[in-house]
């Protein structure tokens, strides 16, 4: 079944769509081979640490995961996201950095401020990438700065390996901070994947996990959808790809609109993909 990629969705005027989806595990592979997925748009790479402490989550242990993962989607495209934690879930895990709980450490930031974790992490993806599609991507990345010290990582790994340059790196656009700098962010980047669950948090200042306030997380709020429209158009300019991967993208409601803001590339979650591909069929973008 995974032998060849499917083509992509065309809208009703001959536009293509490509649609990908989001994975937590590699069990749920076969579900996105089933649902026609183009590629992994998002692999939660966090989820690995369900199970085991980032100890036991060694180079060794990570290559052949991401080996396995790629070559069971061969040849489709696989976008790993870096581990996506905070420093209460990694001392969690690892017992590290006990002293502090605070949250305040996350994504990016996080790898950064625990360089042996991130180097271990990328070493084993950056072994595992010429056995498939591989892209590499930041989560939360907050400013053009940490994106240049994370690439600057990727380099440092990637001529200890001996392999310089191998993979696109891209950031992970969810936060305010990076949408608003997102002209400047993409000079940095191979390619952005708009986070819609974070970027509608942070913007709205609504808890995404609080159903006190879930009235109030609204995708469809002026200053979210000119967000979307400003990273957009960067993407366009930079002439780098740009794709959504948050919930947004798999509310039947919203891929009309997302595909009006001129996005033609979406990660969702495998189930949610014959819908989208139904709906898109019958859109006219022009
Ligand atoms: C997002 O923030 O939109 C996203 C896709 O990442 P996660 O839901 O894993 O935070
Ligand atoms: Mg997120």
């Amino acid at each position: 079944a995974a032998a060849t990629v499917p083509p992509p969705t065309v809208t009703a005027d001959g536009v293509a769509i490509r649609l990908e989806a989001n994975l937590e595990r590699a069990e749920d592979v076969p579900a996105l081979l089933e649902a026609g997925a183009e590629g992994i748009g998002l692999f939660r790479s966090e989820f690995l640490l369900a199970e085991r402490s980032p100890e036991r989550l060694t180079e060794e242990r990570q290559f052949e995961i991401y080996r396995d993962l790629l070559i069971s989607v061969a040849p489709r495209r696989v976008t790993v996201r870096t581990f996506d934690l905070d420093e209460r879930q990694l001392s969690r895990w690892s017992g590290r950095d006990r002293r502090d709980q605070r949250p305040g450490r996350r994504g990016l930031r996080l790898g950064l401020a625990h360089p042996d974790v991130l180097r271990t992490q990328l070493r084993a993806l950056l072994r595992a990438a010429p056995l498939g599609q591989l892209r590499v991507m930041f989560p939360f990345v907050t400013s053009v700065e940490e994106m240049r010290m994370a690439t600057a990582v990727v380099r440092d790994v990637a001529d200890e390996l001996g392999r310089p340059g191998a993979v696109p790196v891209g950031a992970m656009v969810e936060v305010p901070s990076a949408a608003l700098a997102a002209d400047l962010l993409a000079r940095e980047s191979a390619f952005f994947t708009v986070g819609t669950n974070d970027l509608i948090q942070y913007t709205l200042a609504v808890d995404r996990t609080d159903e006190r306030v879930s009235d109030l997380y609204e995708p469809l709020h002026p200053a979210v959808v000119r967000l979307l429209r400003l990273v957009r158009r960067a993407a366009t300019r930079t002439r780098i790809d740009v794709s959504v991967c948050g919930e947004m993208a798999s509310d039947p409601a919203m891929i009309g609109l997302l595909i009006g803001l001129g996005f033609r590339e979406f990660s969702m979650t495998p189930s949610a993909i014959p819908m989208a591909r139904r709906l898109i069929q019958d859109v006219h973008v022009s």
